[in-house]
């Protein structure tokens, strides 16, 4: 059922100013059409994922503000509601919608952020698209949401950036704002220099970034490359190198680090540097993993296996999520392995989120070409070898494919972090199944209980699943335990906490902005 959420016209209701504003490009919210026609707004159905992680802040702040993107076919319409003021189960907290036109959301995030900055970020140099590039609407959106932000801030307010589409707002917010504590955090991987300066606009991005008061990556090592990127731009004193803790080091593996810069200067200033893992909700996918619905889900497809084991890949369908490099691997092992055949079937749920965009509808033809060569070359009448699904699967019921799946298969080429493989070993409340892991997600780090895979060899892949599938359950559940132990410590409580301690640290006195010269 459409729950309506109360919505206000804010200046009546709301008139102060926020003590933190947070920047998201995406509203707070589902945007339904209810049965008159009419847009009612809905509290996003699932607790899990970004959005009701950020929301939760505003249960800390005394009053709370949001800044998205909102499309309009005519911006200057005046009854486009700019402000509203929500009142879901996080509280009451106000929504800034900026009206971008169809024309400024394709140029600042499907050209731009999608096509010059994404395969950058994830080290694909070679699908960098430059020419359709227009960095003036870029600058022009992220002055917008710049703008709506010092007007939501309180005096020494906490404006928190999020993601590399909004990579110029935190100068512009320090030239309009300059009381206010800024923090930035990073949800996907950050190169190191020789990768991240092939952008031409390198320099106006990291001269925005140094004007946060704090900026957070996911790992030690995109920490350390954002480090090297400012460095080899401008003049950047490391004043501070820490030790990784040692539960983030997973020995000799691709992502590892065994320091990090954690406080850096920059024309008298300080700014700090971070790395925290995001993590999952963990006690409602336990809750979920529990349900009746579940239990019915998970027997059903335990009856369509018919005693056959599962192995199940989920992600988007991205040239990152190296979807292709898994379906060729799945062929080889059974053109090598006949034995198999016929006893296991691989689930590859990969969504499409954006079937307008070229690089990704290629992608997608190429996932279903290889699947149905693979299903044609192995494939009987009463066996596929693949279920290929490129439909979102709701939380609720992946939660019993989780449950379901002998091996869960994530083997990303480039990955921020990846929550599947967390949320994979959050749903084994039975501690059994095996995480076949990229070395390359950003979660390999600290979960270094699974199987680490390199997607980039093709012995590596294939013998990483060979051996999930021919594991001994002994193994299995010692694995599973310290998995769960890992992903429960840190969870999405975890993460929410290291933020506030960065808050926190920001706004001391002498902590991460300084006027002071550095001594
Ligand atoms: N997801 C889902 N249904 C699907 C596929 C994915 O609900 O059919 C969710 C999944 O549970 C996870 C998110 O989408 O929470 C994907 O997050 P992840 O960090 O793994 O990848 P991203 O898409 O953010 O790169």
């Amino acid at each position: 059922m459409t729950q309506e959420l109360t919505q206000d016209t804010a200046e009546a209701s709301m008139p102060q100013k926020s003590d933190l504003v947070i920047l998201y490009h995406r509203q707070p919210y589902e945007e339904v059409e209810g049965k008159d026609g009419r847009v009612v707004l809905r509290e996003n159905t699932s607790p899990n994922g970004i959005v009701p992680t950020l929301k939760s802040f505003f249960g800390k702040a005394d009053r709370g503000s949001w800044v998205a993107w909102k499309l309009a076919d005519d911006p200057s319409k005046v009854d486009f509601e700019r402000v509203v003021t929500i009142n879901d189960s996080f509280g009451e907290y106000r929504v800034s919608r900026l009206p971008l036109t169809a024309e400024q959301v394709k140029s600042f995030y499907h050209i731009t952020s999608k096509e010059a900055f994404w395969p950058i970020l994830h080290s694909f140099k070679e699908r960098y698209n430059y020419d359709p590039v227009d960095w003036p609407t870029f600058r022009e959106v992220n002055w917008a949401f710049a703008e709506a932000a010092a007007h939501e801030a309180a005096p020494g307010a906490n404006v928190w950036v999020h993601d590399y589409n909004l990579w110029l707002a935190p100068g512009y917010i320090r030239q309009l704002r300059p009381d206010v504590k800024i923090s930035f955090f990073h949800h996907t991987p950050f190169p190191a220099a020789d990768m991240f300066n092939v952008l031409p606009w390198r320099k106006e991005i990291v001269e925005s970034l140094l004007s946060c008061d704090a900026v957070g990556f996911h790992i030690p090592r995109y920490a350390d490359n954002f480090v090297s990127v400012v460095r080899s731009l401008l003049d950047v004193e490391v004043t501070r190198r820490e030790k990784v803790r040692p539960e983030w080091v997973n020995e000799g593996t691709a992502l590892s680090e065994r320091t990090m810069p954690t406080q850096i200067e920059y024309e008298g200033r300080r700014i700090l540097v971070s790395a925290s893992p995001v993590g999952v909700n963990m006690d409602y996918i336990e809750e979920q993993a529990e349900t009746p619905a579940t239990a019915t889900k998970l027997s059903e497809i335990k009856d369509e296996l018919n005693g056959r084991k599962m192995i199940l890949s989920v992600g988007r369908t991205d040239y990152t999520k190296g979807g292709i490099e898994q379906l060729e691997s799945f062929g080889r092992v059974l053109a090598d392995n006949p034995g198999l055949r016929g006893k296991v079937r691989l689930l590859h749920v990969s969504v499409v989120a954006n079937r307008n965009m070229t690089a990704y509808a290629e992608i997608q033809t190429e996932l279903e070409q290889t699947a149905g060569r693979i299903n044609g070359a192995f494939g009987t009448f009463e066996w596929q070898p693949i279920a290929l699904i490129s439909r979102a699967i709701p939380f609720t019921e992946l939660v019993a494919y989780y449950r379901a799946a002998d091996v869960a298969w994530i083997t990303p080429l480039a990955d921020g972090m990846n929550l599947v493989c967390k949320e994979y070993a959050a749903a084994r409340i039975d501690g059994d199944g095996v995480l076949v892991l990229s070395e390359f997600a950003g979660a390999a780090v600290d979960l270094s209980a699974a199987v680490m895979a390199n997607p980039f060899s093709a012995r590596s892949m294939d013998r990483a699943i060979l051996q999930a599938l021919d594991m001994p359950e002994a193994e299995r559940r010692d694995r599973m335990e310290a998995l769960r132990a890992k992903v429960r410590c840190y969870d999405i409580n975890a993460w929410a906490r290291d933020q506030t301690d960065l808050f926190e640290a920001a706004q001391k006195k002498g902590g991460a902005t300084t006027v002071d010269p550095v001594a």
